[in-house]
């Protein structure tokens, strides 16, 4: 079958209306969990052949929220999928008003290959509850996963309702000439542009998850025992390869000397210092050590810098006295690599943050209320959080999105089956009541008196 085909079946399943009932969603999505129970080893597998990443990683944050998000779903989809009573204002009286989700219809979800699990398969199964139909395309970076996620997916459910392709650009643009519903993107700012592009051929609405270099600021008053641990595990998690991972930090000098030495502590004490450890991840693929590689300036490295080609392996890295004008602060480091820039006046370093693209995230370590509240309320970034890096992302009752450059729209939770339906607007009128006279020449001011009063206040 070719992707045209597949698209067509879809379609054509769709319109059946068989994915439509809360029953028919309930027997997929358990059929679903079932089976990635049952093929665990197998994911465990692959993702250590594609990243090293270990069983404990892998469950810890892959698998884990893939679980959550389908217990979340199969719990909470009959109730989001009823219609929702509104208001009615006066000049429609009497009336019945309200909104009734509906699935878009054939939908198309490409997923990225640093968490390949999660990144998959959590739009996948918001799309599915949403009573869509999908395409899906795992990422070929990280091919082992790609195989295993294929593998499942097309052994459990039947073509026409979801199927697994496997490829890089030239399957993702076969894909991308068909007809959707619905796209979910995950990946960086310059394919996103092309994703966006492509929808816009057939004025399909898209979810774009992207990325950028988050900051993290660290205010006089910060906690500097706690903040180091949860900053060097938020930036080493994953190897640094998380989209939500601090990028850089903005240190204010007065703490900048102890932060450092903190950091430093804590990664000697639990990470590996320049030989491949088993709990330590790789770097996807060679191209990727070499990116990171020139991003690390020998004369800034204030701790790691050891990097091991061969194995993929970048050890955890600090630059400091970094300047904005450095490589570091050219591009988004996806590695583990933490670039510290010192700061001594807040207005001159929001300025400058201001002067990025919008980032996925932005994080604020400190208790000084006034400058946490100024940070989240002036500056625009897609989520983030006080005292603690990338664990926003694990609240499924928060939304996961970016802005601008970082992206647009938003999922997990009740955000991600809000993103797959079209939410209906509909008033029910009765015909007992009708104000015609109101609505018909002839025109006179006590008219216009009466409908000034019901249009404008009431
Ligand atoms: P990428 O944009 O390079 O690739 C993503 C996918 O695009 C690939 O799997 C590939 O098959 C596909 N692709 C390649 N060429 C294409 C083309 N011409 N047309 C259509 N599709 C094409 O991203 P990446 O390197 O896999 O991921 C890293 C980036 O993703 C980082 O910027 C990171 O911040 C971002 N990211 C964001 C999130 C998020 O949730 N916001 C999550 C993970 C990663």
């Amino acid at each position: 079958m070719t992707i045209k085909d597949i698209v067509t079946a879809q379609r054509t399943f769709f319109q059946t209306g068989a994915t439509r009932t809360v029953t028919f969603r309930t027997q997929q999505l358990l059929k679903f969990e079932r089976a990635l129970k049952a093929n665990e080893q197998i994911l465990f597998d692959a993702i250590y052949a594609d990243l090293k990443k270990s069983r404990y990683d892998t469950f810890t944050s892959e698998l884990s929220l893939v679980y959550r998000e389908l217990s979340f779903m199969m719990r909470n989809m009959g109730k989001w999928s009823k219609k929702k009573r509104m208001w009615t204002n006066l000049v429609n009286f009497p009336a019945r008003s309200y909104v009734l989700p509906e699935p878009y219809g054939v939908t198309y979800i490409a997923g990225a290959w640093n968490y390949p699990y999660q990144l998959t398969l959590v739009p996948l199964i918001d799309s599915l509850a949403a009573g869509n139909t999908a395409v899906v395309k795992p990422s070929e970076v990280a091919p082992q996963t790609s195989a295993a996620m294929a593998k499942i997916i097309n052994e459990t459910f039947a073509p026409e309702y979801c199927f697994a392709v496997e490829g890089g650009a030239d399957a993702a643009t076969e894909i991308l000439e068909q007809k959707f519903d619905y796209i979910f993107f995950t990946g960086g700012t310059k394919i996103g542009k092309i994703v966006y592009e492509a929808a816009a051929k057939h004025l399909t609405p898209v979810t774009l998850e992207l990325g950028g270099k988050n900051p993290a600021f660290v205010l006089p008053d910060c906690d500097i025992a706690t903040c180091a641990k949860r900053i060097v595990w938020g930036k080493l998690l994953n190897a640094g390869q998380t989209c939500v991972a601090i990028d850089y930090l903005l240190v204010h000098s007065s703490v900048e000397q102890k932060l450092l030495a903190e950091m430093k502590s804590v990664m000697e004490r639990h990470y590996p210092k320049d030989a491949v450890s088993e709990n330590f991840m790789a770097i996807v693929n060679e191209r990727h050590v070499e990116r990171i590689q020139q991003l690390i300036d020998p004369k800034k490295v204030y701790y790691g810098g050891v990097v091991d080609k061969k194995n993929r392996f970048i050890a955890p890295t600090i630059l400091h006295n970094v300047t904005f004008d450095d490589d570091v602060m050219k591009e988004e480091i996806f590695g583990p690599v933490l670039a510290v820039v010192r700061y001594d006046d807040l207005n001159s370093a929001v300025k400058r943050v201001k002067e990025y693209p919008k980032p996925l995230s932005l994080y604020v370590f400190g208790s000084n209320n006034g400058e946490k509240e100024r940070l989240f309320s002036e500056l625009s970034f897609g989520g983030g959080s006080q005292n603690d890096a990338v664990m926003y992302f694990a609240n499924d009752h928060l939304p996961l999105g970016g802005v601008g450059s970082s992206g647009m729209g938003a999922y997990h939770g009740v955000d991600g089956f809000k993103t797959f339906s079209h939410y209906k607007s509909i008033m029910e009128k009765p015909t007992w009541l009708e104000f015609w006279f109101l609505k018909v020449p002839p025109y006179s001011e006590w008219k216009l008196k009466i409908l000034r009063l019901l249009l404008e206040k009431l």
